[in-house]
């Protein structure tokens, strides 16, 4: 039962000024989340947000709004399951609906090596915190009774799979109703204005460049998405991120209710069913490196043909929309977070095709960074500098797709 029905979001728009504490670029979820956090639990609200084009145009109001904290090492597991429980308690503290929608998660193995990689899930998760257990075939089926568990034959039989206790959540929701929040204490965000340049002074980065004209700060954030390395260059920064498009697609009412998020490591796509009865499909990114936005008709044969085989229902429904994101990929497939070697000049970037979720503990643990100066346990992991340390977070099994 949603309890915020008739919420109504305000959103209020303001002329930049010429000098702000703390300029974050992109209004996405990711530099959102972080506007609302400094504001909200520290008191700073002498923060500018700048985004190009309009507030969650980037992958955050194009994700497929899986939230789930099932990853295979622990530090992805505490940060991602912080970040499971701030996104239950986001309605209630910010006012505003988000559809948010718990839901069990079954990520399938259909090999020997899969089954043993979703017991490690299993096993991990429940160290670390998430609700995790592994289900035998025949609990599968009682859980989602429309899989065929021997796959139409045509793919090797599902032996078995974790059960996750994940969610959804309507993606631009959640970008709204944070920047909501923080333009209500008074933090200022301006759409449809890029920043084309960052100034660099005496080695610092002490504002950023833009069509308008010159803006000082006193730290700039970058949370710009699959533009990450565009931005950095104007730092001198140089990060290990490759953007690669995701893409994904939704059909018409399935006129049943499907309950679970269904997803198949080895078969790399997942499945679920929207607030309105549609069924949205998403799979592994493209695997040329590229900022197109492009949805391919490849892709939608091939994602098609899994889903179909391994959900037979499927098969009755159309397709309604197909689109792309630009996902900043990481090489560990475990995000970015804090300094960058330069001073005053800040990243949250490598969320590739997972960082949805991340919107709550993301902004909350960068505000903290920003606003105290010390890097926040759950986060202290996932610095930049980790790959010259040789401490790098590899997690492509559990970040792979969604
Ligand atoms: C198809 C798809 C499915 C996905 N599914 C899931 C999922 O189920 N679960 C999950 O957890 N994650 C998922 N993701 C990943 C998730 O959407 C992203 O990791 C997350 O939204 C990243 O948020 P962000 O704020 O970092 O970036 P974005 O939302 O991309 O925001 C960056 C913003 O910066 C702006 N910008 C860029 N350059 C500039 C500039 N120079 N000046 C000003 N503004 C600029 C852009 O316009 C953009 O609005 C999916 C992604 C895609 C594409």
């Amino acid at each position: 039962m949603n309890e915020f029905p008739e919420s109504e979001i305000e959103l209020m728009w303001s002329e930049p000024r010429s000098t702000y504490d703390v300029v974050i670029v992109g209004g996405g979820g990711h530099g959102l989340s972080t506007a609302y956090h400094l504001a909200t639990r520290h008191g700073i609200t002498d923060v500018l947000v700048l985004e190009a084009s309009y507030i969650g145009s980037g992958n955050s109001g194009r994700n497929t709004t899986v939230v789930r904290s099932n990853y295979g090492i622990p530090e992805a597991v505490r940060f991602y399951q912080h970040s499971v429980e701030r996104y239950r308690g986001l309605e209630e503290e910010t006012g505003r609906s988000m559809m948010h929608d718990r839901k069990g998660l079954l990520w399938m193995a259909h090999s020997e090596a899969g089954v043993r990689r979703e017991r490690a899930r299993a096993a991990v998760n429940q160290a670390f915190g998430a609700e995790t257990v592994y289900l035998e075939p025949h609990e599968i089926a009682e859980v989602c009774p429309e899989i065929d568990l021997g796959c139409g034959g045509e793919f090797p039989e599902v032996m078995g799979a974790s059960y996750h206790q994940g969610a959804t959540a309507r993606h631009d929701r959640v970008v709204w109703a944070l920047a909501e929040g923080a333009m209500r204490l008074g933090v200022h965000v301006v759409p449809h204005t890029p920043v084309t340049g960052l100034v660099v002074d005496g080695g610092r980065v002490v504002g950023v460049e833009t069509p308008q004209g010159r803006i000082g700060a006193g730290v700039v954030v970058s949370a710009v998405g699959g533009n990450a390395n565009r931005l950095a260059d104007m730092a001198g920064v140089r990060l290990p991120i490759k953007t690669h498009p995701l893409q994904a697609y939704v059909t018409n009412r399935y006129a049943r209710s499907f309950d679970p998020i269904v997803a198949s490591g080895d078969l790399g796509f997942y499945v679920s069913q929207t607030a309105r009865g549609q069924m949205l499909l998403g799979a592994e990114i493209d695997r040329q490196p590229s900022y197109s936005r492009r949805a391919t008709h490849d892709l939608l044969a091939s994602l098609s043909h899994r889903a179909i085989t391994v959900l037979p229902f499927m098969r009755d429904l159309r397709v309604l929309r197909q689109w792309a994101g630009s996902c900043d990929m990481s090489p560990d497939y475990s995000p970015i977070i804090g300094g960058t070697g330069v001073d005053g000049f800040l990243v949250t970037t490598g969320w590739g095709t997972w960082g949805f979720k991340a919107i709550p503990a993301g902004g909350e643990l960068l505000a903290e960074r920003i606003a105290t100066g010390i890097t926040p346990a759950l986060i202290e992991p996932f610095a930049l500098d980790r790959f010259e340390r040789d401490r790098t977070l590899a997690d492509r099994g559990s970040a792979g797709t969604h």
